[in-house]
């Protein structure tokens, strides 16, 4: 079956320039660097990873908002590259995006009836005012705002309402893939939890596929079907929910893991916590060898500062970059 979503080698690289006259290019800052992953209908993959690591970047270049600098994006099994400019607006109507800050994301001039109507009628999808009306108080309701609120603008509203304004919006044009970039990290923790519900009620009811950014593990957790783990502009691993959360074996995941908080009170005292020292290096000159090494509490000398682990399949339907994965049963 021909994926919603088909990412391959994709590469987003931004030039650095020198501070000279001719400002010449000194180097090149890897944001995303290979990355390929696939996402089916009515599926929700998470892209988890440190700040830095690329996966906002990532997302914005699979709906060509930032140009790739190499690689393929296939949706429906057409290649972005090739479209026309109408066909990729009409492309554009089935990707949307949900923004991190619903505050800067929305026109602060514009009342949120406004702001819902806008991809109704760039995209032609109603006839005539009253139709648009209709839609956008539906549109509201769906997302859990009061119609009566449709004249009022966004600095009338809340983090967590503000950010079903965005949903609300983002649903407007029908989308079928919406990547939804840190939706939950600006928002108070007792209105994440309502935006993750209202997310997940909207995928199971319209069939829709997410590609979820998380900076950790615990927002992604309940949500989605497969997790994929950003370090450095690379995937290190990828797989099922329970195989990412449950038996992560590469280094980097196993730490994201240890650092989600058990709700158990026993079992999240005898948690077995992996501190990782250091920062996330630059882009601009990633370490030699796997660009984890400097930081990984299990790396070994020679090989993983010299060897840079390749992408593989290791057997069990997942895929991960290490040359020492974890093969034991524990968590983390
Ligand atoms: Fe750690 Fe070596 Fe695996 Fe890299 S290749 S994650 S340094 S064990």
């Amino acid at each position: 079956m021909t994926p919603l979503l088909k990412v391959q080698d994709l590469k987003v690289h931004f030039p650095v320039y020198d501070t000279g006259f001719f400002r010449r290019q000194s180097g090149s800052v890897k944001a995303v660097d290979g990355l390929s992953f696939e996402l089916h209908k009515g599926e929700i993959l998470g892209l988890v990873g440190e700040s830095g690591c690329g996966k906002s970047t990532t997302g914005r270049s699979v709906l060509h908002l930032i140009p790739p600098t190499s690689g393929s994006v296939q949706f429906k099994g057409q290649e972005l590259d090739n479209l026309s400019r109408s066909e990729m607006r009409a492309m554009r109507k089935k990707m949307q995006i949900i923004f991190q800050d619903p505050y800067a994301s929305l026109n602060p001039r514009m009342t949120i009836g406004d702001i819902i109507a806008e991809p109704l009628i760039t995209h032609g999808l109603t006839q005539g005012a009253k139709a648009t009306q209709a839609k956008v108080q539906e549109l509201m309701q769906t997302c859990g705002l009061d119609p009566r609120f449709v004249r009022r603008y966004p600095h009338e509203f809340s983090g967590g309402q503000r950010q079903r304004i965005g949903i609300a919006r983002a649903l407007a044009s029908e989308p079928e893939l919406i990547v939804c970039d840190e939706p939950i990290s600006a928002l108070d923790v007792s209105i994440q939890a309502q935006i993750l519900n209202l997310l997940k009620e909207l995928a199971r009811e319209k069939q829709l596929s997410y590609l979820f950014i998380a900076h950790d593990l615990s927002a992604v957790r309940h949500l989605c079907d497969r997790i994929a783990v950003m370090y450095l502009g690379r995937i290190v691993e990828i797989g099922s929910y329970d195989q990412i959360c449950d038996t992560p074996q590469h280094p980097y995941t196993r730490a994201l893991v240890s650092a989600v908080p058990m709700p158990d009170p026993i079992a999240e005292r005898s948690r077995n916590r992996v501190v990782l020292t250091g920062e996330v290096p630059s882009p601009l000159s990633p370490p030699s060898g796997c660009h984890f090494h400097p930081r990984c509490p299990v790396a070994q000398e020679g090989r993983c500062a010299t060897e840079d682990p390749e992408l593989k399949d290791w057997g069990d339907g997942r895929q991960g970059a290490c040359h020492f994965p974890h093969k034991g049963a524990d968590s983390a």
